[in-house]
């Protein structure tokens, strides 16, 4: 799967995804990552991607011009739907990566400033999405969030898809309590059940666990 990421700031985006799973998933050629600098397609002297929003008011806003030719440039290579990051977008969770995950690859635009022309969203067809409801300063650790999410369900990231299988949201019931060794640590002991090799019994306590520490947030998860 490839990621294509349009932002002013593509540096952000080597060490993030240098290290760990999806460090190694990119070195194995399972996915493709590529930062691509807005600035790129401006076409003059200052290389403004942004201006005053018309109507007035605070902030600036970045150009319709310079992201509908980046998007452009990528579409030779990266078929997949183009994603603006917006607060106010769609709600990622793990149904959405899952859907996102079958997709070719994902050309995702981050967003600066006061956000994007909105005339670039009817023009690419894209699709907004949002992390969280809160506001951070630029799309680009969202966009981090989105990849990441992404590409650890496709085939092969994971080393072990049982790993995913018992995430949390992978079902109503996963997401346990988890301990390792040592069975004692400055008197914190291990629930005895996890040591007893009952496995049924042990089910049986995750699944109860699970149950209790999923924080109700009002949204029904389908299974993945
Ligand atoms: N006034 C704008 C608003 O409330 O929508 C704030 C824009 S924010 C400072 C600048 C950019 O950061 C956005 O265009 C978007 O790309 C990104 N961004 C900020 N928070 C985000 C979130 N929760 N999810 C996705 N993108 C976000």
């Amino acid at each position: 799967m490839r990621f294509d990421v349009v932002t002013i700031f593509p540096a952000m985006f080597g060490p993030a995804f240098q290290q760990g799973v999806i460090g190694r998933a990119i070195e194995r050629g399972l996915i493709e990552l590529q930062a691509h600098d807005l600035r790129e397609h401006t076409h003059d002297r200052h290389r403004q991607v942004d201006d005053m929003p018309f109507g007035g008011g605070p902030g600036m806003v970045l150009k319709p011009e310079p992201v509908i030719e980046a998007v452009e440039s990528i579409r030779t290579k990266n078929a997949g739907p183009v994603i603006l990051m917006e607060p106010w977008g769609e709600r990622l969770d793990q149904n959405l990566a899952a859907e996102l995950a079958a997709e070719p690859g994902l050309v995702i635009v981050c967003g600066r400033y006061e956000g994007i022309d909105d005339r670039v969203r009817a023009a690419l067809q894209a699709r907004e999405i949002s992390i969280g409801d809160y506001v951070l300063t630029g799309g680009e650790i969202p966009a981090m969030v989105l990849v990441d999410a992404v590409a650890r369900l496709i085939p092969g990231v994971v080393g072990d898809p049982g790993s995913l299988a018992q995430d949390s949201f992978a079902d109503e019931l996963t997401g346990w309590p988890q301990f390792t060794r040592p069975a004692e640590y400055r008197g914190m002991t291990v629930p005895d059940v996890l040591l007893s090799g009952d496995h049924a019994r042990i089910k049986q306590w995750r699944r109860q666990q699970a149950a209790q520490r999923r924080v109700p947030r009002g949204k029904e998860l389908k299974k993945t």
